[in-house]
C-alpha cells in the first residue's frame, strides 16, 4: 500500500481543494476587479491532467475533493471531469466529491452532479435581495441562482449557503437569510472577509464585520448554543434552538485551526499551495507534463511539496507587509 501523505507536523493530508478555472461569470466586489485578466488557456491543466493529478492524490490517501474556482461550473467540459472522479467514489478510496459554486449553472448541472456522486454543494450567496445581489456580484442575477438551488434540492443535493459577512451590507439580513435557509433546510456559514488580491479601489461595498459581532447579533434574534464539533477546518458552529439549524463561522484570519489543518490547494495551473495564508507553493504541472506516462515523478513531487507545509499562516496585520494582504485572488487559490 502507498504510504499516506503526512506533513512535518504529523498532520495527515486527506483533503484536496482544486480550482479548475480562474474564470467566473460573476465579479463579486470582494473577490475580483471588474476588468480581470485571466490566464492563457494553455497554462491551465487540461481535464485529463486534472484527472491524473486528482487520481494521484487519491492514491496517496486524499479522501475528500472539493472542486472550486473561479466558478467551477463555467469550465468547459467540467462534467466529464466530475464523471471521471466517480470511479474513486465507487472504489471507496474517495469518501466525498463536492464543490463550491456561485449557483449560476446549477439549474443546468444539478442532476449530472448528483449522478456523478456529488451529494453536498456549497453555494455562495451573500444576500437574498435582488438589487443588492446584483450590486455585490456585479454580473450575477439572483433569480438564476435561486432556480439553481431549487434544481439542486430537487436532484437530492444537500446545500450549504456560504455568506461573506459585510458590515453595512448584509448585516440587516442576518435574521431573514437565516430564516430563509431554515425554511429550505440548508445550513448556513458566515465567512469573514479576507484581504485578498488587487480588487481595485471601488470595492468598499460593505466592510469587515467581525464574526464575533455576527455571533452576537444572533443572540438578539435566537437562542444560541455553541457546538464543540470541528471538521479540521476553520469553521466553528452554533445551534439555533428556534430553527434547529447549525450555523458556521469561518474566521480564516485567526490561527485557531492550523494545528488540525488537513488540506492543501491546487490551482488550475497545477500549483500546489500548502497554506491559504502563505506564498509557498510547488509547481506540479512540470512533473505532470514532463512525465506523461510516469505517476512516480508526480508522486515524488507531491511528497516533496507536502514536506514544505508550514505550521500555520500569518494574516496578522501587524506582522505582514501591506496590511496583511495576500497578493493572490481567492479565485486563484480557490477560496
Ligand atoms: N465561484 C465560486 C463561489 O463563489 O462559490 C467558488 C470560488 S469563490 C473564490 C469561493 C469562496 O470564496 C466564495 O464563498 C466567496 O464568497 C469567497 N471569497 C472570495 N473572496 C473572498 C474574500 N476576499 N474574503 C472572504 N471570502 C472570499
Ligand atoms: Fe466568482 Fe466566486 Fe469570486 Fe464571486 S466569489 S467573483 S462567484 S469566484
Amino acid at each position: 500500500m502507498t504510504a499516506p501523505l503526512i506533513d512535518p507536523f504529523a498532520r495527515a493530508i486527506t483533503y484536496l481543494r482544486v480550482s479548475v478555472t480562474d474564470r467566473c461569470d460573476f465579479r463579486c466586489v470582494y473577490c475580483m476587479s471588474e476588468n480581470m485578466t485571466f490566464l492563457p488557456k494553455k497554462d491551465l491543466l487540461t481535464l485529463e491532467e486534472l484527472d491524473r493529478m486528482c487520481s494521484t492524490f487519491v492514491n496517496l490517501g486524499v479522501e475528500k475533493l472539493r472542486i472550486t474556482g473561479g466558478e467551477p461550473l463555467v469550465r468547459r467540459g467540467i462534467m466529464t471531469f466530475f464523471r471521471s472522479m466517480t470511479r474513486h467514489l465507487e472504489s471507496n478510496a474517495l469518501k466525498e466529491l463536492t464543490l463550491t459554486t456561485n449557483g449560476s449553472q446549477l439549474e443546468k448541472y444539478a442532476q449530472d452532479l448528483y449522478d456523478a456522486g456529488v451529494r453536498r454543494v456549497n453555494v455562495s450567496l451573500d444576500t437574498i435581495d435582488e438589487g443588492k445581489f446584483a450590486e455585490i456580484t456585479r454580473w450575477g442575477r439572483l433569480p438564476q441562482v435561486l432556480r439553481g438551488i431549487d434544481a439542486a434540492q430537487k436532484a437530492g443535493l444537500r446545500i450549504k449557503i456560504n455568506a461573506v459577512a459585510l458590515k453595512g451590507f448584509n448585516e440587516d439580513e442576518l435574521p431573514t437569510i437565516t430564516q430563509w435557509c431554515a425554511e429550505r433546510d440548508m445550513d448556513l456559514t458566515w465567512i469573514e472577509v479576507m484581504p485578498m488580491g488587487d480588487i481595485g479601489n471601488e470595492n468598499r461595498l460593505g466592510q469587515y464585520w467581525s464574526l464575533k459581532d455576527v455571533r452576537r447579533s444572533y443572540e438578539d434574534h435566537f437562542t444560541v448554543t455553541d457546538l464543540t464539533e470541528r471538521t479540521g477546518g476553520p469553521a466553528r458552529y452554533v445551534r439555533l434552538e428556534e430553527t434547529g439549524q447549525k450555523i458556521g463561522f469561518i474566521t480564516p484570519l485567526s490561527h485557531n485551526f492550523c494545528e488540525s489543518c488537513n488540506r492543501v490547494r491546487l490551482t488550475c495551473t497545477g500549483e500546489l499551495y500548502m497554506c491559504l495564508g502563505q506564498e509557498d507553493m510547488a509547481d506540479l504541472r512540470a512533473p505532470l507534463r514532463d512525465h506523461p506516462e510516469d505517476e512516480q515523478a508526480l508522486e515524488t513531487a507531491i511528497r516533496a511539496a507536502i514536506t514544505l507545509k508550514p505550521k500555520g499562516h500569518d494574516f496578522d496585520y501587524s506582522r505582514q507587509k501591506l496590511d496583511g494582504q495576500m497578493p493572490r485572488h481567492m479565485s486563484h487559490t480557490g477560496g
